[in-house]
Order: structure tokens, then sequence, then C-alpha cells
């Protein structure tokens, strides 16, 4: 027996935890919409009691009122101004009362603080289940709550949790008889709405239609069922309309929006399997919100043997939500044998073949809807392709890029066809965002020829080029690559000569440092820009330049070679003040705007503000009269 013994009268104050303190704050006087949710909320923790207990009997033969019947049971009395939502689920002990209602996961309320802060505070009632706090928000409509339980562990005994939302919360040891949960809700005046039979039916029904146990409304003779109750992922998909598939989504996911697509799967062969899949439309839902957390939820024989299931999908795939049911998961396995069965890797292999060709099939039929997705989640596949290479094959045909042919975007097989004669690699660039990509002076030539080149500006991108590296045996280049210079081209007319080029990259390399600028040279890639900055180094070396400033990491900038484009004024300009020392500051100032420039174009700029006071400077001798 616990240490807290069932003593009669006796009545413990607790604290709220700071957080939930505030998040009860947040609920009481400022939501006023959606405030129906409360009871979705209810039902939903009283369905994952009675999936706990169906789950425990399954594995433990010490339950407390084994033979109890699976249910949920609502009772209203209008007199008392009280809703009463009891279930026969796992309950809890006074211990279990203080740790889950009085505490809270930090990362939960703290998230959901944030999410209220930011957005809009009145939407937080449609969006407080997803953050692990939805009990609480019965307090939207409630004086009063108190829950009563009974553990299903045969030595525990009932206590009583009350609250009326503000610092303490008592608890007190009570008698109860039957396993299980009666939460008691005193509505506010203004919530007397929610005493209607009509209402809860349609709250209900909206709601909480497919919770997988029965929802009885009131008692005895009059009892009726509320919900439907059907796993709708058991019938045929002929049998489930639209409506059906979304309104189980937001049961599912706790959010008002509408799936992208959705996948229905029932097979027996070669494994039995009813599935249903979603394709969420946003990666953020409600305001600012992460997709919930990854997984899926795992049924044998109707009963949740898991919440949150990873298995069954690569892990580029979490965003997808669903429910996977298949008779041929033994039913009284632990949580380990789940993971290492033959059947696991079977259901895995079905339905990430099932998913993948689906957002193939939303790739060929609908390429807007598409673009919209990939924009989404186009950061999960790549990221796939880093860390789990084995799914290349898979991802690859997926993979879309924005290009300097159109405005759209463009997939790798679309670049190779549009290939010109006789080029045999596919051209990209790296930078901080698309416009700077497309600003970029390593263009100049690719644009003038026409060669398409792809714009990457993801910071995942690099990354991507490094795991990649070709496609259908064609190399993919970065345009920065020293090696893309014809060193036996004609100088073009007007060109600067080799001595003044050599002459003016000594002073560069004298003023900029050998550690950022190895060489200094004329280059006949150069069309409207003066300068660029073009590298020697390995790829995958490059690339890791810019991860390390992205990750904030220790960052110096990285040695490149300077081409000047010698037809350029610029370039002319600077060559001529090269032996006037009156000039040699301005000289100075110029070429380190010209670097800065060049950096800040590849995106490899430490501190762009930093070309702050060299802009002042030469706007002051530009503007001298
Ligand atoms: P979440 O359900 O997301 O964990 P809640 O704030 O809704 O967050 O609930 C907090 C916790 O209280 C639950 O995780 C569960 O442990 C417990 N709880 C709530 N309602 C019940 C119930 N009817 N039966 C047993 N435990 C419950």
């Amino acid at each position: 027996m616990s240490e807290h013994e069932a003593v009669a009268g006796e009545r413990e104050q607790y604290q709220f935890q700071a957080e939930i303190q505030q998040v009860l704050h947040i609920l009481i006087h400022s939501l006023y919409t959606h405030r129906e949710i409360f009871l979705r909320e209810l039902i939903s923790n009283a369905s994952d009691a009675l999936s706990r207990v169906q789950f425990e009997m399954l594995t433990n033969q010490a339950v407390r009122d084994a033979e109890a019947e699976l249910a949920i049971t609502i009772e209203v009395d209008k007199d008392a101004r009280v809703i009463r939502i009891s279930d026969t689920g796992v309950g809890l002990t006074h211990d279990e009362m203080i740790k889950n209602l009085g505490t809270v996961a930090q990362s939960g309320a703290k998230a959901f603080l944030q999410q209220i802060k930011e957005g809009n505070p009145a939407s937080g009632s449609e969006i407080i289940g997803q953050f692990g706090v939805g009990f609480y928000s019965v307090f939207m409509v409630a004086d009063e709550v108190r829950v009563t339980s009974l553990s299903y562990l045969p030595e525990a005994t009932a206590w009583r949790w009350t609250s009326h939302g503000e610092a303490t919360y008592t608890l007190e040891a009570v008698e109860r008889e039957q396993r299980g949960t009666t939460i008691e809700v005193v509505l506010k005046e203004d919530a007397a709405e929610f005493l209607d039979d009509w209402k809860i039916d349609q709250i209900v029904r909206q709601h909480s239609n497919f919770v997988a146990f029965p929802i009885y409304m009131g008692e005895g003779e009059s009892q009726r069922t509320l919900n439907q109750r059907t796993a709708i992922w058991r019938k045929q998909p002929r049998d489930v309309s639209q409506e059906d598939y979304t309104s189980f989504y937001r049961q599912l996911t706790m959010n008002f929006d509408e799936p992208l697509r959705t996948i229905h799967l029932s097979t027996d062969v070669p494994v039995d399997l009813h599935a249903i899949l979603f394709l969420p439309a946003k990666r953020e839902q409600g305001m600012m919100r992460q997709i919930p957390d990854p997984g899926l939820k795992l049924y044998s024989r109707k009963v949740l043997i898991q919440e949150r299931n990873e298995e069954l999908l690569p892990k580029y795939l979490r965003f997808v939500q669903g429910v996977v049911d298949s008779e041929d998961l033994p039913l009284n396995v632990s949580r380990e044998t789940v993971q290492s069965s033959g059947t696991m890797r079977q259901l895995a292999k079905v339905i990430t073949g099932k998913v993948t060709k689906e957002i193939e099939a939303l790739a060929n039929d609908d390429a807007d809807k598409f673009a919209g997705f990939w924009r989404e989640f186009g950061p999960y596949f790549k990221e796939g392709i880093v860390t789990e290479p084995s799914t290349q094959s898979q991802i690859v045909p997926l993979l879309r890029f924005n290009s300097t042919h159109g405005e759209g975007l463009v997939k790798l097989s679309e670049y190779v066809e549009r290939m010109q004669e006789g080029q045999n690699e596919l051209f990209y660039v790296l930078g901080d965002n698309l416009e700077a990509t497309r600003r970029s002076a390593h263009l100049d030539y690719f644009n003038e020829r026409g060669i398409e080149v792809l714009l990457l500006h993801e910071p995942i991108d690099s990354f991507l080029m490094s795991a990649l590296r070709e496609f259908e045996g064609k190399k993919l280049r970065n345009v920065d690559d020293a090696d893309l210079h014809d060193a036996d081209a004609e100088a073009p007319e007007g060109a600067l000569s080799p001595a003044l080029i050599g002459q003016l990259g000594d002073r560069i390399t004298a003023i900029l440092g050998g550690e950022a600028i190895s060489a200094v040279r004329a280059s006949n890639r150069l069309r409207s820009n003066p300068v660029r900055l073009v590298s020697s180094g390995e790829a995958g070396g490059r690339d890791m330049d810019r991860i390390r400033r992205m990750l904030g990491q220790e960052y110096s900038v990285p040695t490149r070679i300077m081409e000047l484009n010698p037809t350029h004024p610029i370039v002319h300009n600077l060559a001529a003040m090269l032996d006037d020392p009156e000039q040699s500051t301005l000289l100075q100032i110029s070429i380190e705007q010209l670097y800065g420039a060049a950096l800040l174009g590849e995106g490899l700029h430490p501190n762009p503000s930093e070309l702050v006071g060299g802009i002042y400077a030469l706007l002051g001798t530009a503007t001298k009269q």
C-alpha cells in the first residue's frame, strides 16, 4: 500500500506547476471560441485510458474489474449544472493525479504558450489538444472540476482531485467501487448550453464519432449510444465518404485542416492490412505548429497496441499521419516483439511502397498541388537522401528545384531532356535565397549560352548535393567550380592587359590576405558582373563551408580564387588607380567592398552588416562636389 493510504477526510493541497498556471489563466480569460472542444479532449483522454487498460489485460492478468465493459458514459445534471464523463479505463492513482494533472511535460505547455503569444490567442482552443495539455481546456467552461478515479492496479485506492482552475488543487481519499475515472464538470453560468442533450450529441458526432469505445448518453432505459464507433479503416474504401475521411483526419490529428491526400489500404495478401494514411497539406498546423509527433497508430484486431509507431515508414515520411490495423500482428505481444517481427517488416514494405506511389501520383497528376506539397515537405525528402542513402532511388524522381529556365519547379529528368548538345553535366548554383541565386555572377556565362542552372536556396541543399553527386550517370556540378574556366580562350576586345591584371591581382592579395584569396585571374566567363569567387577545393569540402556557416559553427571565410572581368569598367578603373598614391585609400576600400559584395552574392559573408562602413566611405567620395 502506498504512503497515501485512504484516510477519510484527509485533504491535501497542491500548487499547479507554473506553466500550467499560465495555461489555465489563458484558458479561463482569453479563449471563448470553440469551447466545445473540451468535450473532445475529455473523451479522447477517456478513450486513451480505455485503450491502455485493454492493452494491460492482454499482457497482465492482475487488472481490477477485468469484466467491466470498456465504455464512456456521459450524464447531465441540469439542476446542479454538472456534466459527468465516466470511463472504465486505467484510472489514476494518487501519485498519477499529481504527476498527470498537476504537472506537464514542460515542452508541451511551453510550446502552447509560445503559440498563443505569437499567434492569435483566440484560436488557442483549436490547437490545445496537440500540446499534451488538452485536459485543462475543460476550464474554458468550468467553475470547478472534480476527477474521481480508481486505478486498475489491484492495490490502489480511490482519490478525488478537485480544482477551480486557480493556482491550486486538492486531493482527498474517497470511496469508489469501479475501476476508472469520472470527471465532473461544474459549468460556468455562461456555459449552460453544454447541458443540452442535443448539443452534446452534436459535439460528440462532430469530434468523437470514430472513438473505438461506445459513448453512452444518460442512464438506464433512456441510455443511447452517441458515436458511430466503426473502425472506418476496416470498411471498403467505396463505402467511406470524403467527409468521413476528413472528419476522421481531424479527430486523429486534433486540428481543423483538411488533408491533402488520403490513402486507404485494404488488403488480405501478402499480409492482412487495413490502413488509412494522410498526407497533411501543411507542415505548420494552425499557426507555427510543427507536425505532431511522428508515428502511426498501430492496431491489432481493433485493439490499439501502439500510439505512435515509427517503424512502418522511413524517417523522411514522418509527416504522414494515420492508422494501421493488421490481424497478422499477434495480440499478446510486448512492444519489443512488435518491432522485431517479420510481419512488421512486411507491413512497412507495403505501406512505404503505397505512400511513395501516392506521392508520385500526386506529382504526375497535379503539378501545382505537388509544388505546394513540395514547398512544405521538400526538405524532409532531401534530408532522407542525406541521412538514409538506401532511399535515394525512391526519392530522386520526386526532387524538384527552381531553375534558370522558367518560374516553376523542374525535375532532374526534365533538366536532362533539355540539356544542350555536348553538355554532360547538370549545373547548380547555391545561395542564401532564391533571389540571390538568380543574381549570381556565375550565371553570366550560362545565361548567355542558354544553359540551364538549378537554383538551390534551401539550407539543406548543399548537404543534398554532397550526398547525391550525380544523376543518371551525369555529374552534378557547382557553377563556382574553378575548373569551369576556358584557360586558352582568346582575350575579348577591350580587355585589361594580362600585365595589369597581374599587378592588380598582387594588390588585391596583399589587401585581402592569402587566407581569403589564393589567386587572382582574368575570367572569360563574366559578362555584366565585375568579379566572382571560384573554388578549386573538393566539392564536398566546399559545401562544408556553407554548412558550418549555416549551423552557426566557428566560421571563417573560406579561401577562394578571385576572377576579374577584364572588360568591366570597375576593373579598368581600379587598375588605373594602382600607381597613384593619393588614391591608395580609395583603392583599398573599393577592393574590400568588391570582395564583400562577391561574398554576399555567394551566401558566404560572415557578417553582411560589416559592409555598411565601406559603403558610406565610398558614398562620401562619390558625392563630393
Ligand atoms: P495528454 O492526454 O495529451 O497527455 P492531457 O492534459 O489531456 O494531456 O492529460 C494529461 C494526462 O492525464 C493524460 O496523459 C493521462 O495520463 C491523465 N488522464 C487524463 N484523463 C484521464 C482519464 N480519463 N483516465 C486516466 N488518465 C487520464
